[in-house]
């Protein structure tokens, strides 16, 4: 039995999730996250509430633990570096900076010969203007967005007249894609070529907020192959350690993109917790935490739904579950309109 301690920076959902895991397998866990109210803290051992910045409570976090891995990219790359001197990080934090850049991340994609977007790094107004062939489009901050945050369609060169963009911020222009399908790939990477990889899972995004997830994904076997490829090349190129997310788009003609990687566990892959044997966020605390692979069944096909806003009120009023059916509550303090408040899975 491990007797690590594991350090997790974030305390929202994934924290928890993966504070969870930990517990089943002994390890003890310290959440470090810059809201008071951070739901980890439900869920975890001990919870250490500082900023990011904050030198003297990062050290006591440091002390606390053993190793260090986080819940979510967006976490400064010197902070993290600061703190690989004296702990492991895992994820290593130059993975972490390379995928937290959108552009960083798709000029690494395309050179491993992996198709993304069409997009353009774009640092002023005027050099939309000569970009024409990139519209219709999405202009994205190339760091911190998420769950859509940052992102601005746009049709026509007018649009960016009306939008107001804050151009002291680094942006990228992506083509718009004519969606058939999203699906993404999670792959645990425990050393080379030593990985357990899930099968592609089918997603569905409302206001670009994940809405519902499914396995089996209604694809080709060529887009299963591929999108299984491609994400084991990605996390062997960057010699991955801890659980990663590839986003895919399908287009109207069949033709596979990366959409964005993800260092970390993922929304898509709560299914698992239910669907497989073992979890992403248990393949990720034992991956970060050196422990053994266990080979990775499938139990039950399923569906996750995420419960946004004031979704989540009829099922803390005891709603009536089936058998098959699984209710997450990340007990967070306060519902908010957007705000992921739990999920549910169905085994089908
Ligand atoms: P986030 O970091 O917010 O998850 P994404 O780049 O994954 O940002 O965008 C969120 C969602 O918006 C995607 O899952 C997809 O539904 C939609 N979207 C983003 N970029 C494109 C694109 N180039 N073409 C079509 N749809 C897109
Ligand atoms: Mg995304």
């Amino acid at each position: 039995m491990s007797e690590k301690k594991l350090g997790i920076i974030g305390g929202g959902q994934l924290g928890s999730l993966l504070s969870a895991a930990a517990k089943k397998l002994n390890i003890k866990t310290t959440v470090y996250c810059d809201d008071i109210d951070g739901p980890a803290q439900h869920f975890c051992d001990d919870f250490i509430f500082g900023k990011y910045d904050d030198k003297q409570k990062i050290l006591e976090f440091i002390k606390k633990v053993d190793i260090i891995s986080y819940e979510f990219e967006n976490i400064p790359y010197d902070t993290l570096n600061e703190m690989n001197k004296l702990k492991p990080v895992l994820p290593k934090p130059s993975v972490n900076r390379l995928i937290q850049h959108r552009l960083a991340e798709k000029d690494f994609v395309n050179k491993l010969n992996i198709r993304t977007t069409r997009y353009i790094s774009v640092e002023k107004k005027s050099d939309i203007e000569t970009l024409q062939d990139l519209l219709p489009g999405i202009l994205k901050t190339t760091t911190m967005g998420y769950d859509g945050k940052g992102q601005y369609p746009i049709n026509k060169i007018e649009d960016i007249e009306t939008l107001n963009i804050d151009f002291s911020k680094g942006y990228i222009l992506e083509k718009m894609v004519k969606l058939k399908k999203e699906i993404s790939v999670i792959v645990t990477r425990f050393s080379n070529n030593n990985y357990s990889i899930y099968e592609p899972i089918e997603n569905m995004h409302q206001d670009q907020i994940l809405k519902h997830s499914v396995i089996p994904a209604l694809i080709s076997k060529k887009i299963l192959d591929q999108s299984k490829d491609w994400a084991t090349r990605i996390a062997e190129e960057l010699k991955y350690i801890g659980t990663l997310c590839v986003e895919f788009f399908i287009d109207r003609n069949e033709n596979l993109y990366v959409n964005e990687i993800a260092p970390r566990v993922h929304n898509s892959g709560h299914l698992t917790i239910n669907a497989y044997n073992v979890s992403q966020f248990e393949n990720h605390v034992r991956a970060v935490c050196s422990m053994e692979k266990i080979p990775l069944k499938k139990i039950s096909n399923a569906k996750m739904i995420n419960l946004i806003g004031k979704q989540i009120e009829p099922y803390r009023q005891n709603l009536k579950l089936n058998d098959n059916e699984f209710f997450y509550d990340y007990l967070k303090k306060e519902i908010k309109d957007k705000r992921k408040m739990g999920h549910i899975t169905t085994l089908i």
